[in-house]
């Protein structure tokens, strides 16, 4: 069949769009489907047609559906001085994004930390989580379906680790019980792997051992206390993926040459504004913006984009210290990795070697110039703030 035979067929709906795959290349298939889309719509779809990723390897591991790559720009900022336990170096750090800004802002934070010397950067917590539900014929059932975990821990332990050579369970906790339904949290580490996939199939084999030896009935892999993709208290409190603390203290000097602003204007607005009014309004992220740096590196680095929800997650303190700022950022809940999902891909692991942190044993320092380049966007937006209410309280005064 030509081409335009197979799309003639998709315009017809004699066949469906994944089965174009089976006809032809990964590359071809991907060039099908977008030119069906283009013939039934009348629509130019030229852009997303140019590209110069592996389809043929992106379509086994990464997409269904293909029609090409979508494109964003991507800028840099830097150099931002990093002192962590992983990374000791200063880096450039890509961000791709459509908010103007946001580059020169997180610039702005990079060169106030790289001028103080640094960003003191330390992982708190590495850890990834699966935890299915469970149901059981009522909640006494539920309570000895939960000793079974704590009394079989060993073994699971054992049968989970056979399915992965990186991937090592930690701990069963907490094991929670609603009625007769019973959450079993399973906490591994996964190497630098962001490790959804690695953990997911190793509870599998742990649910068959379940199985074979109880009446209980597993009823989803996930039964959202893992919590995979939406922000929730016990990934901050327990903590998820990476957690991540970032601290700094900046001479006074710094602070008015580089934010135009003081330690005590910074301090006032964290507490109006990430405290205050974050606890007011019931938000879950005490914080100005961690998801526009967040969001902007997981793009250029090859990061599971929906992972920003649990990214966006922490708490901002600032702290005037006798005319200097200190200053801290608080990731709990930081699901990233160097190796696996997203980051084989081509543009991710250009990404990945700006901030020399693909392949393994870079994960945590990756870690660290995340939460680094999220302090440095923290700290630039609430310095710019901070000015303008300084300058608006200057021109009152004068007017007064
Ligand atoms: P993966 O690419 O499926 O697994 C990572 C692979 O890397 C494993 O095969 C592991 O081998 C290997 N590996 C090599 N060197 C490693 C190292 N230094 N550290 C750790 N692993 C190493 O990726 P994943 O991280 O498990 O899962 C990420 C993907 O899951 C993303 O694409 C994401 O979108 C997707 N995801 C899946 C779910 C789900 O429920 N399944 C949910 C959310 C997201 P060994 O296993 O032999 O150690």
């Amino acid at each position: 069949m030509t081409n335009q035979e197979i799309i003639d067929k998709l315009l017809n709906g004699e066949i469906k769009l994944y089965q174009v795959d089976k006809e032809v290349s990964a590359k071809e298939a991907t060039d099908i489907r977008r030119e069906f889309l283009e013939q039934e719509y009348g629509i130019d779809l030229s852009n997303i047609s140019n590209y110069s990723l592996d389809m043929e390897r992106a379509s086994a591991r990464n997409i269904e559906n293909s029609i090409g790559v979508l494109q964003l720009p991507m800028g840099i900022a830097g150099p931002l001085k990093v002192n962590g336990e992983y990374c000791q170096r200063e880096v450039y750090v890509p961000l791709a994004t459509s908010e103007g800004a946001l580059v020169a802002s997180v610039n702005r934070g990079a060169s106030t930390i790289t001028a103080s010397g640094g960003a003191n950067a330390r992982v708190i917590s590495d850890i990834m989580t699966r935890a299915p539900a469970i149901k059981c014929e009522n909640a006494v059932d539920a309570i000895k379906i939960k000793q079974w975990f704590v009394d079989n821990f060993d073994e699971l332990k054992e049968i989970a680790e056979s399915t992965t050579s990186h991937g090592k369970l930690v701990k069963i906790d907490p094991i929670l019980i609603v009625g007769n339904y019973v959450y079993p949290r399973f906490v591994y580490s996964t190497g630098d792997s962001m490790g959804m996939n690695m953990v997911t199939i190793a509870s599998e084999k742990i649910l068959d051992k379940l199985a074979s030896e109880t009446t209980a009935t597993h009823l989803a892999l996930s039964g959202n206390v893992c919590v995979d993709k939406k922000p929730s208290s016990i990934n901050i409190v327990e903590g998820r993926g990476k957690s991540v603390v970032a601290d700094i203290l900046i001479p006074k000097e710094i602070v008015a040459k580089k934010l135009k602003t003081t330690a005590e204007a910074i301090q006032e607005v964290n507490i109006a504004k990430n405290l205050i009014g974050s606890a007011a309004s019931g938000t879950m992220a005490f914080n100005a913006h961690y998801a526009n740096m967040v969001a902007a590196i997981f793009l250029a680095t090859g990061q599971d984009a929906a992972h920003v929800v649990e990214g966006s997650l922490g708490i901002t303190t600032a702290e005037n210290r006798n005319g200097d700022l200190y200053f801290s950022v608080n990731l709990p809940d930081l699901p990233i990795a160097t190796v696996g999902g997203g980051t084989s891909l081509e543009v991710a692991k250009e990404g990945l070697n700006i901030l020399g942190v693909a392949g393994s044993g870079k994960a945590r320092e990756f870690a660290e110039i995340v939460a680094s380049t999220v302090m440095a966007g923290e700290l630039s937006l609430l310095g710019a703030l901070a000015a303008g209410h300084l300058a608006r309280a200057h021109q009152e005064l004068g007017r007064g």
